[in-house]
């Protein structure tokens, strides 16, 4: 009998720095479900990997003299290093980087952009770069970021999506 298929994911981390203990955490709680499913005779996938885009990465790149793919590949190799080390079983680690990544994407985002699910708008609110988020000025709190009061850097922005 075939065995029956598994597949279990952890977010990617964030590049922009060192993996906190929460991003170890939920890899070490996903190796222990894979784990748990491989024993029970399951044929399990296993994923995890780094999310490497943004213009938090582009600023934190600038400040280490150094390109954007440079500092991603350094963060990246730190957090696989970190997976490693806990012992972690995973599959396949994941980059968005990653050429075979580019490429699904790429082929993804034309078939939406055919079917007209990617139009051209523009939307305005308060841009915060750490949350790389918009949100309304009623949403802020002091005038600060709903995530985090240390986000101060909080500036007007108008987007305007781009084909
Ligand atoms: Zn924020």
């Amino acid at each position: 009998m075939e065995k029956q298929k598994y597949y279990i994911t952890t977010a990617i981390a964030y590049t922009s720095g060192k993996p906190h203990i929460g991003n170890t955490y939920e890899v070490v709680l996903a190796d222990a479900i894979a784990r748990y499913k491989r024993q029970q005779g399951y044929d399990v996938f296993f994923q995890t990997g780094t999310d490497e885009h943004g213009q938090k990465i582009e600023l934190k790149a600038e400040e280490a003299g150094i390109t954007p793919k440079e500092f991603v590949d350094n963060v990246s190799g730190e957090i696989k290093r970190i997976w490693d080390l806990m012992n972690t079983s995973y599959d396949k680690f994941i980059r968005t980087t990653d050429e075979d990544h580019e490429k699904q994407v790429k082929k993804i985002f034309k078939k939406m952009y055919a079917k007209g699910d990617i139009y051209k708008g523009h939307y305005e609110g308060m841009y915060c770069t750490p949350c790389e988020s918009f949100f309304t000025e009623s949403q802020l709190v002091d005038g600060k970021c709903l995530i985090a009061a240390a986000h101060v850097y909080l500036q007007k922005k108008k987007h305007t999506s781009s084909k």
